[in-house]
């Protein structure tokens, strides 16, 4: 495995993103994104549409006695590409694994981190979310994924975070924070209060159609919350990291108020939730990867539950 792990230093900075070096291992690839913090990035695709288990982010943040990885990709097998490709960074242990929320794609590599030591943190319902959706999500991944799928057990957190919860690394403090319901019921941000670098998880989506299955409302208000302050980089749960935190936070808080609006506006006048699909905020269509299956499903959530406002 080490053979074929390749260290490169590109240096390149583009627009918004800045790329130090990548480790690679096989074709996992872990990119130094500011001093101590890797990001291990997953393509764009749908979970109905070749699937393979990799199409989250993934957050490294290295410390002076320890680790956190941040979100493990959606199985076993990704999980375990994830840690060859930590060892070849750092011998220092894995103190802690967290979950941003609830979705497969982002917990199911827990499974390949379970040794007895490393520590599992979520949002404090998460471990009760796992396992009310463990039957579903399993069934899912065995379908998707098949065997890889079918080793990949569910491992919930073992230290929930209530409101706000501090992580030591050694000389490094990562500052959890529990959301009210906003992309799921189980959303937690994180700050690597070192480098200034926020882990936002799918509150933020970026290239991607940002996804909706808690409450819009509540992503609009975690979004302007997160905007309060200034980051120096920010981590979505899809796409690339970027400095420039208005062109982001603002491209997703574009999308999901014209899409609250249109569904609104749709209500009011009595057109059907089928319809809405094909026409709310369609004219965020080109500026999103995967739009059309994303909005429709956001529709298909968001439609039935602005009908009671
Ligand atoms: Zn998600």
């Amino acid at each position: 495995m080490l053979s074929k792990i390749k260290l490169s230093c590109v240096g390149v900075t583009f627009a918004f993103v800045t790329i130090c070096s990548h480790v690679q291992a096989d074709t996992f690839e872990l990119t130094k994104v500011a001093e101590g913090v890797y990001v291990h990035h997953g393509q764009h695709l749908d979970i109905d549409d070749g699937y393979q288990g990799d199409i989250c982010n993934i957050g490294v943040v290295i410390g002076r006695e320890a680790i956190a990885v941040i979100d493990t990709g959606g199985s076993k097998h990704t999980g375990e590409q994830l840690l060859q490709a930590i060892k070849a960074i750092s011998p220092l242990p894995i103190r802690y694994v967290i979950n941003t929320h609830v979705h497969p794609d982002h917990t199911y590599g827990n499974a390949a981190f379970q040794n007895g030591t490393t520590h599992f943190v979520g949002h404090e319902k998460l471990a009760n979310t796992m396992l009310l959706r463990k039957e579903q999500y399993e069934k899912l991944n065995a379908r998707l994924l098949g065997e890889a799928g079918k080793v990949s057990n569910t491992v919930t957190p073992d230290t929930p975070v209530h409101n706000k919860l501090t992580l030591d690394l050694g000389d490094r403090q990562l500052q959890l924070q529990a959301q009210h319901v906003a992309h799921t019921h189980t959303d937690l941000i994180v700050l690597d209060t070192k480098t200034n670098t926020l882990f936002a998880g799918d509150l933020l989506f970026a290239q991607r159609t940002p996804v909706v299955e808690g409450d819009l409302k509540g992503l609009i208000a975690a979004l302007e919350q997160i905007n309060q302050s200034h980051y120096t980089l920010i981590v979505p749960g899809h796409g690339l990291e970027s400095n420039d935190q208005p062109t982001m936070l603002g491209n997703a808080l574009r999308y999901l108020n014209l899409l609250l609006a249109d569904i609104r506006t749709s209500i009011k006048k009595g057109i059907s939730m089928e319809q809405t699909m094909d026409t709310a905020a369609a004219s965020e269509r080109d500026k999103w990867q995967l739009f059309d299956i994303a909005n429709r499903r956001n529709v298909n959530v968001v439609y039935p539950q602005l009908e009671w406002e």
